[in-house]
């Protein structure tokens, strides 16, 4: 049984996971990088090892000086938050190879799920409703004119590992199709190491619902309820919350249900999430993300669980204790993820936070490993703070973010908090459900 967890992330996550350790009273060994040497959080690890330079592929992607730092430091477990290793189907099986917990799934979990279309065909199934499409790899020639007929256009083609909103195109019309293919085929097989290639239909004004499931190792899972991640610029999410609006309950039950059956059906082990598009009234899986979320806040703040507590508990072998039914659903909660960036043109803006004032009052919550003077490096994600409210509905969870965001001062740097002031007096967004293209056509207008 392990008493030492390697943290093998950086910035607000590596903070939210040391803090979950000393809940536990567990050790933890921070890793960082020569940028992030003199970072608070460094400091308030149980011990810290520098694993090379700033580049991540020098350092937090470093497998080999990940797993040495485990070693020298006497780790028993790896805990690789989000982004980095966390989705790294090999990464997880060298860590179990070297007889270390890895705090996730099984490597084969992940490695089949990372495979989009083997994960559609896993969901089918388990009988997960998924976009219609087909879970096959495509072909540059006439053969696949068919396929995309029968699924009907507009139609999305799609690579098998694309991840983080890259290898996808969208096809408008059959003349489109095969070029459209040729050209996805040949950009995955560059960027993702697998050229292979699959299409479904392309809905057109979705919203994002993903479902929270954590699934112990002695056979018991649950789902946690839902996010709605429908405020997205270029893919990213900005802004999530839990329950999302004006969703059926009785389509989430089942759907959920299924959730956790399909964990069962390919052996999932800790916390994951089933990404779905939800539109017409239907929800259709687009992908799991076999990790924990940036947004696992606000799951949190609706069951009243700690979720990182879970998935170290559930890795030293613990039952978890809930039945699907003792799972709570209490009021609303909202993320907005508070990004070092201008609020007009995105631009990264790195440097020294001069001054960083974080909000407070009941029902907030800031997840944050920014203090004043901290100097955010140009090298990595811009997230450097996430605001989360809660409320006994959605009405009070907003009112407290506009206090919140009022509240919160971040001086010497760019931030967008002023565009997080903006939508939470939103029109579209105060009355809930907006599409994943809301904020880019909002943005759009203001142009
Ligand atoms: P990634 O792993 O790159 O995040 P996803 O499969 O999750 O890829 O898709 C990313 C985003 O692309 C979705 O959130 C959605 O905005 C869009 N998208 C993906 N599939 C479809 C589809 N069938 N119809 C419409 N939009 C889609």
């Amino acid at each position: 049984m392990f008493d030492t967890i390697l943290i093998a992330n950086r910035g607000e996550i590596a903070l939210r996971i040391q803090r979950a350790c000393r809940r536990l009273g567990l050790r933890s060994v921070q890793v960082h990088s020569e940028a992030d040497r003199d970072a608070p959080y460094v400091r308030l690890a149980d011990a810290a090892i520098c694993i090379g330079p700033a580049p991540s592929a020098q350092s937090y992607l470093d497998m080999g000086a990940i797993l040495l730092a485990a070693e020298a430091s006497g780790a028993g477990a790896i805990h690789p938050g989000y982004g980095f290793l966390s989705e790294n189907a090999e990464f997880a099986r060298r860590v179990e190879e070297e007889g270390l917990v890895f705090i996730g799934p099984p490597s084969g979990a992940i490695a089949r799920m990372g495979d989009k279309i083997s994960a559609k065909r896993a969901m089918i199934e388990a009988g997960v409703p998924c976009v219609p499409g087909y879970e096959g790899e495509l072909r540059a020639d006439a053969s696949s004119l068919p396929i995309a007929r029968k699924v009907g256009f507009p139609v999305i083609v799609k690579a098998a590992g694309g991840g983080g909103g890259r290898g996808m195109r969208i096809v408008r019309a059959e003349a489109g199709l095969l070029d459209a293919i040729a050209t996805t085929r040949e950009e995955a097989g560059r960027a993702f190491g697998n050229p292979a290639v699959y299409l479904e239909r392309f809905l057109q004004t979705p919203r994002h619902i993903e479902i929270q499931v954590l699934c112990d190792g002695h056979g018991h899972g649950v789902w946690l309820g839902e996010r709605d991640c429908s405020m997205q610029r270029r893919h990213q999410k900005i802004i999530e919350e839990a329950p999302a609006p004006g969703v059926p309950r009785e389509l989430l039950d089942r759907v959920g249900a299924r959730c956790v059956e399909a964990c069962r059906h390919i052996g999932y082990r800790g916390a994951g999430t089933f990404e779905f598009l939800y539109e017409d009234g239907e929800l259709f899986f687009i992908e799991m993300n076999t990790r924990l979320q940036v947004e696992h806040t606000v799951t949190e703040m609706t069951t009243g669980l700690d979720i990182v507590e879970w998935q170290i508990r559930i890795a030293r072998g613990e039952p978890f204790p809930l039945a699907q039914h003792e799972i709570r659903r209490d009021g609303h909660a909202i993320e907005c993820r508070v990004n070092a960036e201008d609020p007009e043109s995105f631009r990264p803006s790195a440097g020294k936070v001069t001054r960083w004032h974080a909000p407070g009052g009941p029902g907030v919550r800031v997840d944050s490993h920014v203090v004043s003077g901290y100097v955010v490096p140009p090298h990595y994600d811009s997230m450097i703070a996430k605001l989360i409210t809660h409320g006994a509905n959605r009405a009070e969870a907003l009112a407290r973010m506009r206090g919140a965001l009022a509240e919160c001062v971040a001086e010497g740097i760019r931030t967008n908090i002023p565009l997080h002031r903006a939508l939470m007096d939103d029109p579209d967004f105060m009355a809930g459900g907006v599409s994943i293209h809301h904020l880019e056509n909002r943005l759009r207008m203001d142009h």
